[in-house]
């Protein structure tokens, strides 16, 4: 048996633990800061949606490799609280007419023809009688959205199921976690999927990383089927736009939102709150019955802080003092939407690992 320790316990290290676990053949403990359960700017992963969007803009296997256990997990796994919900985009003139599209979201999501149209099943664009004013073409796909107050504690479940093991500890140093198996063994080998405190943590201090605050509104008011994003807004910041997303089993409508690079602020601006619950309504007249915002009716407003990482994620293997260190942070906007993929090749890596250290201890 391997002995591994995960840090983290948002819904990457949770991914991972599971994975590893399912795979068999390790004794794994989970440390982290926060846990399912708990509500912390810097705990991201409670803040999501979170629903599928594809954004890379080519494919990549973070995404493409994820989609079929969301879709799986949705058909099949009610207890996860993931449901199907119809995505349809929306693009601005503006937005289709700069290179590559403006916008905070926009890197693949809203471009014309776009990989996933061949992977998200019933993708069509739409006639123009169906795209509204002020916009110019809109697409539509079969998508989910996950409940994450339901999925993160079903994740935690599953690794309970398998033995995985979970503690709540601070580290200062990402070698802190030598000493954390509830073993008692020095781990084989750490995952450090500590999301955006990497850029905080002793032996990783990455400073690629920084916040991409997310401003939402969670709302009692149900949507139509569909989820809804657009490309852009007109009435604030290009790094606001304008999504709605209805979550499973309950968990009330989601209304965003911003994506502020570097921006730690985590209390909601009323301004913005204003702004995203005035779209939503006009985007979606469903949601209050053609009246106004003052229909909407308010469970909170949140800020997360998604672990944008300039250059992108970071899923590799590192020696750190004498222990292997499998890297898997910095996921933006999409660590729902990449989650699986991302814990396949974080198995690849400990796979790797683990046929050196036979390797070694043979010689
Ligand atoms: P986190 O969830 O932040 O978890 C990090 C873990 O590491 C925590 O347990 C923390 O306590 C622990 N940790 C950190 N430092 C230490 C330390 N020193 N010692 C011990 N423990 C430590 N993604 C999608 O795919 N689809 C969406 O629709 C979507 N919508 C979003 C909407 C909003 C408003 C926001 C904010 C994000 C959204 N995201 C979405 C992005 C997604 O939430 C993140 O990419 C994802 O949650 C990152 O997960 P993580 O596990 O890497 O980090």
């Amino acid at each position: 048996m391997s002995t591994i320790v995960v840090v983290g316990a948002g819904v990457s290290g949770l991914t991972c633990a599971l994975q590893l676990a399912k795979q068999g053949g390790n004794t794994i403990t989970v440390v982290a800061k926060h846990m399912p359960g708990d509500y912390d700017p810097e705990y991201t992963s409670p803040f999501a949606g979170a629903n599928v969007l594809p954004m890379a803009p080519e494919y990549n296997r973070w995404e493409g490799e994820t989609w079929p256990e969301l879709k799986r997990l949705a058909e099949t796994c009610p207890e996860a609280g993931i449901h199907f919900q119809k995505a349809v985009l929306y693009r601005r003139p503006q937005d289709e007419a700069s290179a590559g599209l403006a916008g905070p979201l926009a890197e693949g999501l809203f471009v014309r023809n776009p990989w996933f149209k061949d992977v998200m099943p019933d993708y069509v664009d739409l006639p123009a009688s169906e795209v509204p004013e002020g916009m110019s073409s809109a697409s539509s796909f079969t998508s989910v959205c996950i409940n994450t107050a339901i999925y993160l504690p079903w994740l935690v479940g599953q690794c309970r199921a398998r033995g995985v093991v979970f503690k709540r500890a601070v580290l200062k140093h990402i070698s802190d976690a030598a000493k954390l198996s509830h073993t008692g063994r020095k781990p084989d080998i750490i995952i450090n999927a500590t999301g955006l405190l990497s850029c905080r943590l002793g032996g990783v201090m990455d400073q690629k990383v920084m916040p991409a605050r997310g401003q939402v509104v969670l709302v009692r008011n149900e949507a139509t089927p569909n989820m809804v994003c657009t490309s852009g807004t007109d009435d604030g910041n290009d790094d606001e736009l304008c999504y709605i997303m209805q979550r499973a089993a309950g968990g009330g409508t989601v209304l965003g939102g911003t994506y502020m690079k570097g921006n730690w602020d985590s209390v909601p601006d009323p301004n913005i709150a204003t702004r995203i619950m005035k779209r939503a309504v006009e985007a979606c007249p469903a949601l209050t019955g053609g009246k106004g915002i003052e229909a909407l009716d308010v469970i909170r407003h949140a800020v997360g802080l998604r672990p944008y990482r300039e250059g992108g994620v970071r899923i590799e293997k590192e020696n750190i003092d004498g222990t292997w260190v499998v890297h898997n942070y910095g996921h933006g906007g999409w660590g729902y939407q990449g989650s699986w993929g991302c814990a396949f090749r974080v198995q690849e890596l400990v796979d790797e690992i683990k046929s050196e250290l036979k390797v070694g201890s043979k010689l």
